[in-house]
């Protein structure tokens, strides 16, 4: 018999999972519950735009296999689709001989991800490419670009809607109730309706989704970062040619303040990576004491800050100071300066914790009964997404294949 399938949460992730479930023939129907009025409106559709092939990550990780697995998969799609993306390849760059040391070590990382074109530049060839670029070492990572992941997710809608499947946005799923036949049932409050099985990819909001459908604590708990972005004035774009990235500290999923191009041309710095009051909090000062009050008597968070106190204060200072964020961006491009600049957007990461204060830094993905609980997807979560739909159906639901 065929099934139903429900999906909670309209991000990329989310209408990935439900455009792969939608083109298999045991399944039925797909429902994606949506709580805001249009898809996309949190992580998905606030990142940096960027298709990563998989160079930072642990050989062996589930990050590594879905990045490169995804950066391939998703350039396929677009380019089935004419979704515009750009291959215009990365330059990490090192200033210092610690970073130095840490790119090396980055680039026989990327060797083992299987990355191809790999290149050292030397400074003539990185001033051609670059030539605002300042760095003691530059390593070229031609396989990375960059796509507008919004009109990824709306061909994932047309697709999804051709295929027999539904979006029900402006719907929030709060709790699930188990019928005897062990199936899930959802009421929306004026509707209810009865699922075979339900994927929850509810991004900021993984860890409460959890609980409430689960009716479990969640094993992870998810704290948000908000990274901030400046816009550089259109008459400064020429200054950046490629994406620009720092080498990253090893201990933090972040990847540090970086230079981006954007498809419509624009190019922008950033992001940091500052602890938000608020989940979905975009602005320095947006707060929720509800949430706020969460975060701040988990364990895990405490033990972070005291763990990291002087990251975490840099990141703050770059949130409030201009000059501080400014300063980071001044180690690959030294001649840039507040004039050049005007405030850019802003996201919030959905970053899982540990009880011990270790930020998680691999996907987590659990099945719980009938249900699966994508519990940390940060970055490279966009550019992974398909690969990401892929490896729950044949991990997690291999009775639908
Ligand atoms: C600043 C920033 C920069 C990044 N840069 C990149 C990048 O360059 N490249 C890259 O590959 N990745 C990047 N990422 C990571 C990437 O954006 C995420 O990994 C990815 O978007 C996660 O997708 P998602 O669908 O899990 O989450 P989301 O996009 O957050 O979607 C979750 C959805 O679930 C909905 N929801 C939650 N609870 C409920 C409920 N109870 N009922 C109904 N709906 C619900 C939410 O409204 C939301 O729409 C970045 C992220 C950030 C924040």
């Amino acid at each position: 018999m065929s099934k139903k399938i429900a999906i909670v949460g309209g991000g990329i992730i989310g209408l990935a999972v439900a455009y792969k479930l939608s083109m298999l023939k045991s399944v039925g129907s797909v429902t994606v519950y949506e709580k805001e009025k249009n898809v996309g409106q949190h992580q998905s559709g606030r990142n940096s735009g960027v298709l990563h092939c998989g160079l930072y990550y642990k050989p062996g990780s589930l990050k590594s296999l879905l990045s490169v697995q995804g950066i391939r998969e998703m350039i396929s799609f677009c380019q089935e689709y004419d979704i515009p993306h750009d291959i215009c390849g990365k330059v990490v760059v090192a200033t210092t001989d610690q970073e130095e040391k840490s790119l090396e070590t980055l680039a026989g990382r990327g060797d083992k991800n299987g990355l191809q074109g790999l290149k050292y530049l030397s400074s003539d060839e990185l001033k051609q490419r670059e030539p605002y670029v300042k760095a003691k070492k530059a390593l070229l990572v031609p396989e990375e670009g960059i796509v507008d992941y919004k009109k990824v997710m709306l061909k994932l809608v047309d697709l999804i809607k051709e295929n027999g499947g539904r979006i029900l946005t402006d719907t929030k799923i709060e709790k699930i109730q188990t019928s005897n036949a062990n199936e899930v049932v959802i009421n929306t409050g004026n509707q209810e309706e009865t699922y075979d099985y339900l994927i929850s990819c509810a991004g900021l909001y993984s860890d409460h989704s959890y609980k409430k459908l689960t009716h479990e604590t969640s094993p992870l708990k998810i704290i948000p970062f908000r990274g901030e972005y400046l816009m550089f004035k259109p008459e400064m774009n020429h200054m950046v040619n490629h994406l620009v990235y720092p080498v990253p500290d090893a201990k933090y999923p972040f990847l540090g303040v970086h230079f981006t191009r954007l498809m419509g041309g624009e190019r922008e710095v950033g992001p940091n990576a500052v602890f938000a009051f608020k989940r979905e909090g975009y602005n320095t000062f947006s707060f929720s004491s509800k949430e706020a009050f969460e975060s701040l008597t988990y364990k895990g968070l405490l033990k972070f800050f005291k763990n990291n106190f002087v990251f975490s204060m840099g990141e703050l200072k770059s949130s409030v100071a201009s000059s501080a964020f400014i300063a980071k961006a001044k180690k690959m491009i030294p001649e840039v300066n507040a004039d050049m600049f005007v405030k850019g957007n802003a996201g919030v990461r959905a970053q899982a914790i540990s009880p011990s204060g270790e930020l998680i830094m691999d996907f987590n993905i659990i099945r719980k009964d009938r249900q699966v609980h994508v519990l940390n997807a940060p970055s490279p979560g966009a550019t992974a997404s398909l690969a990401i739909a892929s490896y729950i159906i044949d991990q997690y639901l291999k009775e639908l294949k």
